[in-house]
């Protein structure tokens, strides 16, 4: 695993990571480089079910130290892949009612130990229509000012992050309509 590039990517929810991520994906295979991609919130969804949970969207509701069990069973599968480019897709942080709590713990970015952390952003306008208008899933709804705030927060976790991973810091923005020039922006950043 030596070679191995474990690139996380982080951003707010609905911002477009799992679409940029699926995207650069397929412009890395093409280019012949093997890659994995890995959500972690779907790694972290299969280790709930066995706790009987229902729904993905259900798991923001556990309590933090359930959340943190998941969170480290999740950590641990992941970091037996062993692909050239391992891309993570995960979260900063998760909104919680006893404030925000941090998606990449000492623990967890221990146990990933990533080489590269990419943030992925876009305006709070946009970000508002994307969870508006996803049919996929069941996003809570929130009002500019909570969104210019999370953006901050992203931002805070990211640089603490970066310090105790010793990871490199990208930031890219996914521009309304333009999720592949974003997903270039990485491949050429990552190749
Ligand atoms: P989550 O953190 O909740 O998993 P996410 O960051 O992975 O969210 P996506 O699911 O990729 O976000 O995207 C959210 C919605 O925004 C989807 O409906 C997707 O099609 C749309 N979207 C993503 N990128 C763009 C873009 N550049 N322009 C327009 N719509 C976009
Ligand atoms: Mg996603």
């Amino acid at each position: 695993m030596g070679d191995s590039k474990k690139v996380v990517v982080v951003g707010i929810p609905g911002v477009g990571k799992t679409t940029v991520v699926t995207k650069l994906e397929e412009m890395l295979k093409a280019a012949k480089i093997r890659t994995e991609q890995v959500v972690f919130g779907t790694v972290m969804f299969e280790e709930a079910q066995k706790m009987g949970v229902k729904s993905r969207d259900d798991m923001r509701k556990l309590d933090v130290k359930t959340q943190k069990k998941l969170q480290i069973n999740a950590a641990s599968a992941i970091a037996k892949k062993s692909a050239p480019i391992v891309l993570i897709d995960t979260h900063l942080f998760i909104s919680t009612k006893e404030g925000y709590m941090p998606g990449l713990p000492n623990d967890i970015l221990k146990a990933l130990s990533p080489t590269n952390l990419v943030l992925i952003e876009a305006s709070p306008h946009d970000i508002i229509s994307r969870r508006q208008n996803d049919p996929t899933r069941a996003r809570d709804v929130a009002r500019q000012e909570v969104i210019e705030r999370e953006l901050l927060i992203a931002k805070a976790m990211l640089s603490a992050s970066a310090v105790v991973a010793g990871a490199a810091i990208k930031m890219v923005t996914n521009a309304d309509g333009k999720a592949d020039e974003c997903a270039r922006e990485l491949f050429e950043a990552l190749k």
